[in-house]
C-alpha cells in the first residue's frame, strides 16, 4: 500500500480526531518496524504525468498475529496503559511491551529468527 492509500484510507474510515500530515505519514511507514518497503509503483498525479511511490506492506517476519501489533508497537503510539507496562528491551533498548517469559522484545525475537534462517541460506 502506498502512502496516499494509506491516507485515503485514514480519512474515509479512520475517526481520527488529527490526521497525519503526508511527511509524518512517511516517517512514520519509513521507520516503524512493523512495515516493510516491497517496491514502488507509478501513480497518475494529474496532467498524465506520472511518480514513484514507495509501496509499503506489514513486515509478517515481525507481525505474524494481530496480537503482535501491540508488543512491536513504538513507545510513542502505546496507550498510556500500554506505556505503564512498557519495560526496555535489553537487545534494542526500546521501550516494548515484553512478556514475562520472553528474553527481550517481540522485534529482537523475531529478527533473531532472521538472521539465523540468513545464515543457514548460505
Ligand atoms: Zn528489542
Amino acid at each position: 500500500m502506498t502512502r496516499a492509500r494509506m491516507a485515503s484510507i485514514l480519512r474515509t474510515d479512520g475517526e481520527y480526531r488529527v490526521l497525519p500530515s503526508d511527511s509524518s505519514l512517511t516517517a512514520m511507514l519509513d521507520k516503524n518496524v512493523q512495515t516493510k518497503q516491497v517496491g514502488t509503483e507509478k501513480v497518475e498525479v494529474g496532467d498524465g504525468e506520472r511518480v514513484r511511490n514507495v509501496v509499503y506492506a506489514i513486515d509478517e517476519r515481525i507481525i505474524q498475529d494481530r496480537e503482535d501489533l501491540a508488543y512491536t508497537r513504538p513507545y510513542s503510539s502505546m496507550t498510556a496503559s500500554e506505556k505503564r507496562r512498557a519495560v526496555r528491551c535489553p537487545e534494542c533498548a526500546q521501550m516494548r511491551l515484553i512478556k514475562d517469559q520472553w528474553s527481550s522484545c517481540l522485534v529482537c525475537l523475531r529478527r533473531v529468527d532472521k538472521e539465523t534462517a540468513l545464515s543457514q541460506d548460505r
